[in-house]
């Protein structure tokens, strides 16, 4: 569809990142109590007290889940899942969400029981609310959005913008098991659509496909770095794949950063699984997305504090804009990292 003045250009020429830029520029915030908008893992509200956060995330049937792998039960518990990570990613609690579902003719009162099930479960592991939401018809399949409200003290707002020179990058967990899952699940699908007499076999790949089915937001860490008085400098969750959060912080905060590739941590199943799929591992953690981690910068102050977290790792450093994002590798080669992966990269 072309818009009202007849000009046509494809949403594929700007990307996703290109069109919010777009729609951000052409709103202007006007209460003063709208802190942060548009552009930050969740927008900052001042409530007088605190700060309110706000995020929302819809999933769509085909698009982001497949119900012929996915449970239903797992799928509610993902969609708040994913919004607790937003809210967590800006140093908050969450503490009320609100759910819209779109339902087609195929789904049963059961399968929408089983979907709220894991909703459930997902509100009582974070200890937030279920306080409202919308319930309409379908066309294409099952639609989830959900949005989260969450709040944080204000002097412990953490956002992507922050990050300072030689302050250290820090990622929690692993990377690219969530992507590296996706592949195991869709392989077994592919085999099962060829020969249903053939059963899926999954046990040997349980905690990748764990990582894509069952993601947790890290709200362990934020209490943690609260224990600990520590309030980084920057922060985002890893959603899209290092490589894509790297920028987005690189960007809200004016900052270069060396990345060491020996660092980046990765799980040993994920790192097989990539090897038999003949992916560069590396890769798999770079772009992969869906991992649910929290990415974040820290002053070398600070540092004395996670140096022994057993699931904090130190990725690299912040350094000049000018320097650019780039990647150490492990022969000591230094390379640029690009958003949409890296290109001249390669084992
Ligand atoms: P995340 O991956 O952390 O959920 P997104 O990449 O989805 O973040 O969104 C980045 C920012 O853009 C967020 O602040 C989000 O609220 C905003 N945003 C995304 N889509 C829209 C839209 N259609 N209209 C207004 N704001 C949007
Ligand atoms: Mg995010």
């Amino acid at each position: 569809m072309a818009g009202e003045s007849g000009k046509r250009t494809e949403i594929s020429q700007l990307g996703e990142f290109g069109l919010i830029d777009r729609i951000q520029q052409q709103f202007q915030l006007k209460n003063p109590t709208s802190v942060v908008g548009i552009g930050d893992d969740a927008a900052v509200i001042d409530t007088g007290t605190h700060f309110m956060l706000v995020t929302t995330d819809m999933l769509l049937e085909g698009v982001h889940f497949d119900l012929s792998y996915i449970p239903l039960g797992h799928l509610g518990y993902k969609a708040v899942a994913v919004n607790v990570s937003d809210i967590a990613a800006m140093n908050g609690l969450p503490r009320q969400i609100t759910v819209n579902i779109g339902l087609s003719n195929r789904f049963s009162v059961e399968a929408v029981d089983a979907l709220y099930e894991g909703i459930r479960f997902a509100c009582e592991n974070y200890k937030v609310d279920l306080v409202g939401g919308d319930t309409t018809s379908s066309a294409s399949g099952l639609v989830i959005s959900v949005t989260a409200l969450g709040e944080v003290e204000k002097p412990r707002l953490v956002k992507r913008g922050g990050a300072q020179i030689n302050d250290i990058v820090c990622v929690t967990g692993d990377l690219g098991g969530a992507y590296m899952g996706l592949q195991v699940l869709e392989r077994e699908k592919a085999a099962f659509m060829e020969n249903p007499v053939m059963q899926p076999q999954l046990k040997s790949y349980e905690y990748i496909v764990g990582r894509q089915l069952k993601p947790d937001a890290r709200m362990d860490i934020i209490h943690e770095l609260k224990e600990l008085s520590l309030v980084p400098t920057s922060m985002i969750d890893v959603s899209d794949g290092l490589a894509s959060e790297l920028l987005h912080l690189a960007t809200h905060s004016g900052v270069g950063f060396n990345i060491y590739e020996e660092n980046i941590p990765l799980d040993q199943l994920t790192y097989h699984t990539a090897v038999e799929f003949k992916l560069n591992p590396v890769t798999c953690a770079l772009n992969g997305g869906e991992d649910y981690e929290l990415l974040f910068t820290i002053s070398q102050q600070d540092f004395e504090k996670v140096k022994n977290h057993p699931d904090i790792h130190f990725i690299g450093y912040v350094q000049n804009k000018e320097k650019g994002i780039r990647l150490i590798t492990k022969q000591q080669q230094s390379i640029p990292l690009k958003a949409q992966g890296w290109t001249h990269f390669n084992r």
